[in-house]
């Protein structure tokens, strides 16, 4: 993949889509900072080569052509004065391609940053609107794009304003250079015994991820949600936790593939249940297969965590997407953050997936442990399926 260091940059006019949409709590503070963070590389790179730099990034899902205060870049633009240290040399445009945006960004000197506004403020983002798209294009000379987690969408920053740009003026960033090439290398070449663990709400998001996992992996964990449609699909009683009933037979194949591949096919063997989904109901700790019919399983169980901690034991490689519990809540927290200490405590070559799981590694402490977290959910996961990426795609045309 061509990168940012292949290119001739030095002073130029150059914009580069980055991926600020960091979680923040109720009074707006941003919770996570790793997506600012690992953007810095790239932008620090083009700093130090006196280039005039936009950086375009959405936020959140704002409603099309309505520019309200929640959804603004202000505070991004905060923590990249923090932690670029350049406070006299940064700015937020009041719009994205408006007057405001055209005029600062004319006025860009070498070595300063303006920071668009959010993206999704304007329609033709996520329409992939090319007259938009041209519109963006038209202020820099080259087009950089280092946002990984938004690389699965073909919107216009990511794909239609690509193509306003030819190869000599076109790059992947650092950031999204390093995931797609971590996960390509860890996939197609996995020092073994290689582990995925598998988790989250339900089969039908993963399914594919988990077709592709089967034919490449000695071993696979599943817990969370999805757990249960593989419980049910085996004729257990799963009182109420979340199936997916049109799934059993796939869910059904997928074990099968596995047992006759000799991919060694792990669920829980004990659950979390409750009565209610929230934090007010008794919780009871139950062998998997005594769910009393109005119950659901929220978490995997104490015993779960000792069996899949066991099977981690000589992994070599280990990749991993999904929470193995509802994590939001306390009480069914114990069994994600379980996971990820047995994770990071190996080891082995550890890859998260972005997204929820990012979040629980974060939540336990444990990112610096882990080989890698990718900054992407959706991204990262379309990986794994084998999938094209359209911000990969368009970087090739
Ligand atoms: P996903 O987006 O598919 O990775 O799913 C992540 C979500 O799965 C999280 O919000 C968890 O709360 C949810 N989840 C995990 N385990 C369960 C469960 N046993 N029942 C319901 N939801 C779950």
């Amino acid at each position: 993949m061509k990168t940012i260091k292949d290119l001739d940059i030095d002073g130029k006019r150059i914009f580069i889509r980055c991926d600020f949409n960091v979680p923040r709590d109720a009074d707006g503070n941003i919770t996570d900072d790793r997506r600012i963070r690992e953007a810095l590389p790239t932008i620090r790179y083009c700093i130090d080569r006196d280039c005039k730099i936009i950086l375009g990034s959405h936020f959140d899902r704002p409603e099309a052509g309505k520019y309200e205060e929640k959804y603004s870049l202000n505070p991004v633009v905060k923590r990249l004065v923090r932690l670029l240290k350049i406070a006299d040399n940064i700015q937020l445009a009041k719009d994205v391609v408006g007057e405001d945006a055209k005029s600062k960004a004319a006025a860009l000197q070498g070595g300063e940053v303006l920071v668009l506004e959010n993206l999704r403020y304007e329609e033709g983002e996520t329409k992939n609107d090319e007259s938009f798209a041209k519109e963006l294009a038209s202020m820099s000379d080259i087009y950089i794009n280092d946002a990984f987690g938004a690389c699965h969408r073909a919107h216009a920053s990511i794909d239609a304003m690509a193509k306003e740009f030819d190869n000599e003026h076109k790059a992947a960033g650092f950031l999204l250079a390093k995931e797609v090439n971590f996960f390509e290398k860890t996939l197609q070449n996995p020092i073994r015994p290689f582990v995925a663990v598998v988790g989250g709400s339900k089969v039908s998001g993963k399914l594919e991820a988990l077709k592709q996992l089967v034919d490449k992996v000695d071993k696979i964990i599943i817990g969370g949600g999805m757990a249960f449609t593989f419980f049910k699909a085996q004729g257990y009683e799963i009182g109420n936790s979340l199936v997916e009933d049109n799934l059993l037979d796939e869910a059904k194949a997928v074990m099968d593939k596995a047992k006759a591949q000799g991919v060694k096919f792990y669920l829980p063997v004990d659950v979390v249940c409750s009565m209610e989904f929230s934090e007010n109901g008794i919780a009871k700790y139950l062998p998997a297969q005594e769910i009393p019919k109005d119950w659901m399983g929220l978490d995997i169980g104490p015993a779960s965590s000792r069996l899949f901690r066991e099977v981690l034991n000589d992994a070599q490689t280990i990749i991993w997407n999904g929470p193995m519990g509802v994590y939001e809540m306390d009480k069914y927290s114990k069994g994600s953050l379980k996971m990820s200490h047995d994770i990071a405590d190996t080891h082995a070559t550890t890859i998260v997936g972005g997204g929820d799981t990012a979040d629980v590694a974060q939540k336990a402490g444990d990112v610096e442990e882990m080989t890698f977290v990718s900054t992407g959910g959706g991204a990262s996961l379309n990986l794994i399926e084998g999938k094209k990426l359209p911000g990969i795609e368009a970087l090739k045309v």
